[in-house]
């Protein structure tokens, strides 16, 4: 019998992050739930679902922009339950911007938590890994297939999560760990229900309309390929991007 894995996942108070904890907790997989402590959603909720499929999680407070508060959220792995197997970059803002109001602060605060924050927790899952892993880091399709008005740097920072996963997986592939991104086409969460940054509850239901599968996603619909690609069954997948989007990309507009 292996020992039942662990896995570190930022963003986990909601949305995608939680329902990844959910699914690993249905697989054995005990999770560290990463809370942003900036955010109104509530951790508790994800460790009451993990508690309710009979899995195990503990909530650690992190802070993706802080390389302190990354490392310290991967060392509770290795503290709590004496290893770390997956660490999963989830943690994500969405910012609407114009090119003209790109302020070099907007730019570098979407960027910080994006895509350097991906790095950090990236970083910080690699040392602790010391029997091999699992990385996954969640781009979009916003940067990774298309263009998005007032996105500039949200864009860029899900474009450079990309690259960035590439080098990761030469890189650890010796040590015996796998890195993968899941690219998330439009996904019903906290996120992409605000209005004002994304396109809210009116422009989802219209968007869904037009995706070939009928509708948006569920937070769980990417949550099961981000636990896939960190399996055993993924295992010589490496350095590769599964867009999880019902569809829409590859719709031709006429
Ligand atoms: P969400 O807002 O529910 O999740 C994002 C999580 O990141 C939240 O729990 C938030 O508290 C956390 N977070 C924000 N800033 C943080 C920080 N500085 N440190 C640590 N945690 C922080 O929305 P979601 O859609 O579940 O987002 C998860 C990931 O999926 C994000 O990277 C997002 O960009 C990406 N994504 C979402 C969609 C979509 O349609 N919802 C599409 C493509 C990509």
């Amino acid at each position: 019998m292996l020992e039942p894995r662990v896995a570190i996942i930022t963003g986990a108070a909601s949305g995608i992050g939680r329902a990844l904890a959910v699914h690993y907790a249905g697989a054995g997989v005990r999770s560290i739930v990463g809370t942003f402590p900036g955010d109104p959603h509530d951790p508790q909720e994800t460790l009451r679902l993990v508690h309710a499929v009979g899995g195990q999680a503990v909530v650690h407070e992190v802070d993706v922009r802080s390389t302190a508060s990354v490392d310290a959220f991967a060392q509770r792995a290795v503290d709590e339950y004496g290893r770390l197997d997956y660490a999963v970059a989830n943690a994500g803002i969405l910012r609407n911007s114009s090119l003209a109001e790109m302020t070099d602060t907007r730019w570098t605060d979407m960027l910080d938590v994006d895509l350097t924050g991906v790095l950090r927790t990236l970083r910080a899952g690699a040392v602790r890994m010391t029997e091999g892993g699992a990385m996954v880091a969640v781009s979009s399709i916003a940067g990774a297939v298309y263009g998005w008005e007032g996105h500039a740097h949200y864009a860029a920072a899900k474009a450079g999560v990309l690259g960035l996963i590439r080098s990761v997986a030469v890189e650890l592939g010796p040590r015996g760990i796998r890195a993968n991104a899941v690219i998330p086409g439009l996904i019903e969460t906290p996120q992409s229900l605000d209005p004002v940054n994304s396109l809210g509850p009116d422009g989802l239901a219209r968007a869904g309309n037009d995706i070939p599968w009928g509708r948006v996603g569920t937070p769980a619909e990417v949550a099961s390929v981000i636990a896939f690609l960190t399996s055993s069954q993924a295992g010589y997948v490496t350095g590769q991007s599964l867009i999880v989007d019902g569809g829409l990309t590859v719709k031709m507009r006429a």
